[in-house]
């Protein structure tokens, strides 16, 4: 018997989460059998954990889009017992039970072996939130952006992606700015290594101009809505915006066609969930690498697993600072 978050529906289409005790013979069928060590709390989590947000499929449903753990059994040659594993996406947690339990069992494909540098604690601290902050700096650097082109824009800094990409762009040598609609929030961004806090309100204006004054050498965003309209007609020229979340809205309020044409600027998409393995690899190994840990460490919020109701509610409001890591022993 292991323990899990289990979240069932009832006959009027209202979901309860709860932790409940399940048995292996309980676990879908697939090659490798992981005891998870640690998970975490990501925006889709905090959908998964409630009413669904169209993603979960079947009830009852055990959520975690991301867990780090030891394989306990595996019938692919690539992974032994013993071995240490870190996954994300691939609609594990959603379409498949996730990370929320001590044990999974996911398809071999999906797993990435753990890093070098990291243990299993720290890759849940940097987890999908992590990764695709790490994703979105290899664009912007395959891009052109490079230490001393100017400030680096993150939108939805004190979030999950935003604290991972202010952390990794100012360990990388850039100058970054940090939007937040938490100015309480700033010292720990500032520790984080922003070195500008600009207020959310900055940016929330949607305006007809064509243009604004060039300002960001790039961007990292979260948010999309009105924010992401702004920012693309403030990016300087050749620059470019990754394209990550939609905190904000899913749309791209007010967005005018000049900034690429006049300006050259691109948008890039970024997204985790069905990266190849190939590139998750080469991000996890620029993660151990160029993050500093002690940074990491800042971020971390500890939780176990009967705390993940409120912490899906509170992320789906907005409200978690950093990371959550979570220890589901
Ligand atoms: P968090 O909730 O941790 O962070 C989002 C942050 O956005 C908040 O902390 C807040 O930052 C800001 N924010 C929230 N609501 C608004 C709003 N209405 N207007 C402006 N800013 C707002 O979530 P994550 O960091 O985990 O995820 C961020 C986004 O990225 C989500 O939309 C998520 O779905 C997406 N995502 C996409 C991935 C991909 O593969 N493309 C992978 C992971 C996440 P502050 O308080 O500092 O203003």
């Amino acid at each position: 018997m292991f323990n899990a978050l289990v979240v069932d529906k009832d006959e009027d289409g209202k979901t309860h989460a709860g932790v409940r005790q399940l048995e292996l013979e309980d676990l879908p069928g697939a090659e490798v059998t992981v005891a998870v060590e640690y998970s975490t709390v990501n925006y889709k989590d905090g959908l998964c954990i409630g009413p669904g947000g169209g993603l979960v499929r079947h009830y009852p449903h055990v959520p975690g889009i991301d867990f780090a753990g030891t394989v306990e059994d595996s019938s692919d040659a690539r992974y032994r017992p013993g071995d240490k594993v870190v996954l994300t996406g691939w609609r594990v947690g959603e379409a498949h039970w996730g990370g929320y339990a001590q044990k999974a069992r996911v398809r071999a494909d999906w797993l990435v072996p753990l890093p070098e540098g990291l243990d299993t604690r720290q890759a849940m601290a940097v987890g999908t939130a992590g990764l695709t902050s790490m994703l979105s700096v290899m664009a912007l650097e395959d891009h052109g952006l490079a230490p001393g082109h100017g400030p680096v824009l993150v939108t939805g800094a004190a979030g999950g992606v935003g604290s991972v990409a202010v952390a990794l762009l100012a360990s990388l040598g850039h100058e970054v700015a940090a939007v937040t609609g938490r100015p309480e929030q700033g010292p720990y961004l500032r520790d984080l290594g922003a070195s500008r806090i600009v207020a959310r309100e900055e940016l929330t204006e949607v305006t007809r101009k064509p243009l604004e004054s060039e300002m960001w050498a790039g961007c990292i965003d979260a948010v999309a809505g009105a924010m992401l309209g702004r920012v693309l007609k403030q990016v300087k020229y050749g620059g470019s915006v990754a394209a990550v979340g939609l905190a904000g809205g899913a749309a791209i309020e007010g967005a005018l066609i000049t900034p690429f044409i006049l300006r050259g600027v691109n948008l890039l998409g970024i997204d985790s969930v069905m990266q190849p393995f190939a590139n998750r690899l080469r991000a996890w190994e620029r993660i151990a690498r160029d993050l500093p840990l002690d940074k990491l460490e800042a971020m971390v919020q500890p939780a176990t697993l009967s705390d993940l109701p409120q912490l899906g509610a509170d992320i789906l409001k907005g409200q978690v600072k950093g990371r959550v890591v979570v220890d589901v022993n």
